[in-house]
């Protein structure tokens, strides 16, 4: 044992600090089966323990790597051998709902599901929703500033937290637990962390918002003949719904044949259109909401806006047509794919999809480019996989992401760079953007001892 696991060990106690097998036997993370690299797992219990031990590494120039649920689709949370990882698997207590101010207070390892089903108890939302809801956590939800299905509705992560409570590099515990949705009082320094990946500090405990539950839902899949339909369709769904448009998720024709692949789902549909979306409204008023989405319905199948369109007769229904969007992992199996999650103006969608189709096809003659994504926040993800055993990964980068500056788009709308896109983070980054990154890493952490590696080269 080396003489800051020894220190670990001594000030927290040997249940806190796993070393050896019991590190190996765990994955790397949700998409990396591979044993774990480190010099040893911490699990503090509270923010004071986490704030010992980030005193303890500090004294020992020790770097950390900080563990949510692994779920992260950057590696960031994959640690090396020389690094300490710090999880947030204990400090996983939901402290306080406040149902007339309509906060939560949570340590920030609960995971996202978790405090879903918390809030509901109390008629409460909490709005932030993903496919990984059961393993992410909070804090790694306000690392990542994740995104996912209901963003054009409620916004990022970013966008219902209200305050928080960090552990900086040298074991300092910064408290900005402020539960107000209005407070200007001088910098907004939650905003340090969200966002930031672990690299300016630990996130220990968050305030979020919620909002009310919603009392109706009504969801369909529906199919459209192109691009320009399927905005046409988001307008009027925006348009039409009363503000209660929640989710509007499009599947490629590539995406929605390999989801419902023998093996994979029941196809909802034929297989022969070319845009698929999963619409879904929630709002007050069940009467008047099922009315106005049955009416939206209607009137865009008569107009030819859509095609076809799968109404869900039961709650069974509704998750099954989730499913076919939220579940990918058949699709996955045995292949070799490369993620992608880019973000650009939906103006320039089409066009963009059908560039990368060719790019990575005049590649990989057999390959293939499957896209889906949230689309009405402009965010595009694509899995694309080669069908060649020896397929370089750099070159699969040029192809999606060399045609997103001249558009101005993003190599990240809401997984974040970690290690795997770092190299391409000047792409969407400007030089002084990037120099005051840099600033404020020299600041908060001068030794790199916070999740060296991810997101800047320093
Ligand atoms: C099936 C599936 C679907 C997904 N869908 C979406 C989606 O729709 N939208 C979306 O945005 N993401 C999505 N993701 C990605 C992932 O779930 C999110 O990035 C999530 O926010 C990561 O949370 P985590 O707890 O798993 O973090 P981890 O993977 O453990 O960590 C992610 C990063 O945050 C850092 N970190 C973790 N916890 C803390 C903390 N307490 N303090 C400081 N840094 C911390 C880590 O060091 C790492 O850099 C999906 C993933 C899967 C597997």
């Amino acid at each position: 044992m080396n003489d800051v696991v020894r220190a670990l060990t001594d000030a927290l106690g040997e249940g806190s600090v796993l070393t050896g097998e019991a590190v190996a036997q765990r994955a790397t993370s949700y998409w990396d089966a591979a044993p774990t690299r480190a010099l040893a797992i911490v699990r503090p219990r509270d923010t004071a323990e986490l704030a010992e031990a980030m005193a303890i590494c500090h004294r020992f120039d020790q770097p950390v790597c900080t563990q949510g649920g692994k779920t992260g689709c950057a590696a960031g949370a994959a640690s090396t051998e020389r690094e300490v990882i710090i999880s947030l698997e204990r400090m996983n207590r939901i402290e306080a709902i406040d149902t007339i101010g309509a906060t939560a207070t949570v340590q920030a390892g609960v995971t996202l599901q978790a405090l879903q089903e918390a809030a509901r108890e109390h008629e409460l939302l909490f709005a932030l929703d993903l496919g990984a809801r059961g393993s992410c956590t909070i804090g790694g939800n306000v690392a990542t500033n994740a995104g996912g299905i209901n963003v054009l509705r409620y916004g990022m992560m970013r966008n219902l937290v209200l305050g928080l409570e960090a552990v900086l590099a040298d074991g300092t515990v910064l408290s900005s637990m402020n539960e107000m949705l209005k407070n200007n009082a001088g910098y907004d320094l939650k905003q340090l962390m969200i966002g930031t990946e672990g690299t300016l500090g630990i996130v220990t405990r968050v305030v979020v918002r919620l909002a009310p539950l919603p009392t109706s839902c009504n969801a369909a899949m529906v199919a459209c003949a192109d691009f320009d339909r399927v905005t046409t369709l988001l307008q009027r769904a925006q348009r039409d719904l009363g503000g209660t448009l929640s989710a509007f998720e499009v599947m490629w024709n590539n995406y929605y044949t390999a989801a419902t692949e023998p093996g994979g789902h029941r196809p909802p549909m034929p297989r022969e259109h070319p845009f698929y979306v999963l619409l879904q409204a929630e709002g007050g008023d069940p009467g008047a909401d099922a009315t106005r989405f049955e009416r939206l319905l209607e009137q865009t199948l008569d107009s030819g806006l859509i095609e076809d369109a799968v109404i869900p007769q039961s709650e069974t229904e509704r998750r099954a047509l989730w499913e076919v969007r939220e579940n990918f992992e058949a699709m996955l199996a045995g292949r070799k794919t490369f993620l992608y999650d880019v973000s650009l103006p939906i103006r320039c969608m089409a066009d963009y999809a059908d560039e990368v189709a060719q790019r990575i096809h005049a590649r990989w003659p057999q390959g293939r480019a499957i896209m889906f994504g949230h689309i009405a926040d402009g965010n595009l993800h694509l899995f694309v996989q080669p069908e060649s055993p020896d397929a370089d990964h750099d070159a699969s980068d040029e192809a999606v992401y060399g045609p997103l500056k001249a558009i101005g788009g993003s190599v990240s709308a809401e997984h974040g760079i970690g290690v795997e896109k770092r190299g391409w983070l000047g792409w969407s980054r400007n030089e002084t953007e990037l120099a005051l990154m840099r600033t404020l890493k020299h600041a908060l952490d001068p030794r790199n001892l916070l999740n060296p590696g991810r997101v800047i080269e320093l």
